[in-house]
């Protein structure tokens, strides 16, 4: 590395780290508060509960550590829903900030995009959890677009066998034990999404593509990304409703992109209860 590159490196990793600052979001402490399960780093995998309604709906972040600001966003909707938890006695709402904190905290530690900001995606087994799911189209390996239009394509591994990793294990007997029906997965920064292909997905998915300006990715064309055991193949083949949302450039990793996502997000809370209730088989 020469003395430019250097730099560029020291410069990247202060701006990081201010960003990383200036966008922290804290939990309001009154909300509910368990441990799905702990990492092979012995960190816990923290679980939020706001309401007691029977539409149940698991708002779900971090699953790739390096998207730092996906765990600001879910953040800010928890403390959003719990300010105004009146309006919302219908539902029963399960937070899961950061899927894989051990990605997460190596992510924070490299605040400098080394690697092309690709560190902490994994957890810390090397699994791309996204990818760990007992789906038809489980494999060990797949593949991680990412680049303008996704056209650069890495290989990753996605574990001996599908829900081999104790985040997904633990992610997975959450969804049986509550059957919940709706799932709402937050990545960074492509600002596009896809849903699951029952009809309530596909209105979420038109209605949230509308409310932000993302783009919603047709079925046929996320085919052409290749991934398999993702946790949208788990939801359409157990029948829960799933919407995947790839957040704005803007807001860069670290940012929470609640101001771009917000109305969105309320607007589909009542298209979910519009739909009625829907417990998951
Ligand atoms: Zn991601």
């Amino acid at each position: 590395m020469d003395l430019k590159q250097k730099l560029g490196a020291v410069k990247r990793s202060l701006l990081g780290r201010v960003k990383n600052h200036l966008a922290r979001v804290h939990i309001s402490s009154s909300v509910q508060k368990t441990t799905l399960t702990k990492t092979a780093h012995h960190a816990h995998v923290d679980l939020f509960r706001l309401g007691n309604g029977p539409q149940k709906i698991l708002f779900l972040s971090g699953i790739h550590g390096n998207e730092v600001g996906t765990v600001k966003l879910n953040c800010q909707l928890l403390n959003h829903l719990t300010k105004h938890k009146k309006d919302f006695r219908d539902f029963s709402f399960f937070f899961i900030p950061c899927l894989n904190p051990d990605g997460y905290m190596e992510a924070c530690r490299h605040p400098d995009y080394a690697n092309g900001g690709r560190i902490g995606r994994l957890n810390a087994h090397g699994v791309d959890l996204n990818r760990n799911f007992p789906t038809k189209s489980f494999q060990m390996f797949s593949v991680w677009g990412h680049g303008k239009k996704y056209a650069e394509k890495t290989k990753v591994f996605c574990g001996r066998k599908g829900a081999s990793e104790r985040e997904t294990k633990a992610l997975l007997s959450l969804l049986h034990e509550e059957k919940i029906p709706t799932i709402f997965s937050f990545h960074n920064v492509a600002e596009d999404l896809c849903a699951a292909r029952d009809p309530l997905s596909l209105e979420l998915a038109t209605d949230y593509a509308a409310k932000t300006g993302f783009t919603h990715m047709p079925h046929a064309e996320w085919l052409t990304l290749g991934q398999n055991g993702t946790l949208k193949d788990w939801c359409e083949e157990n029948h829960v409703s799933f919407l995947e949302i790839e957040g704005s450039v803007k807001a860069t990793r670290w940012g929470s992109d609640w101001g771009r996502q917000k109305k969105a997000l309320l607007s589909a809370l009542a298209k979910i209860r519009a739909a009625g209730y829907n417990a998951a088989t």
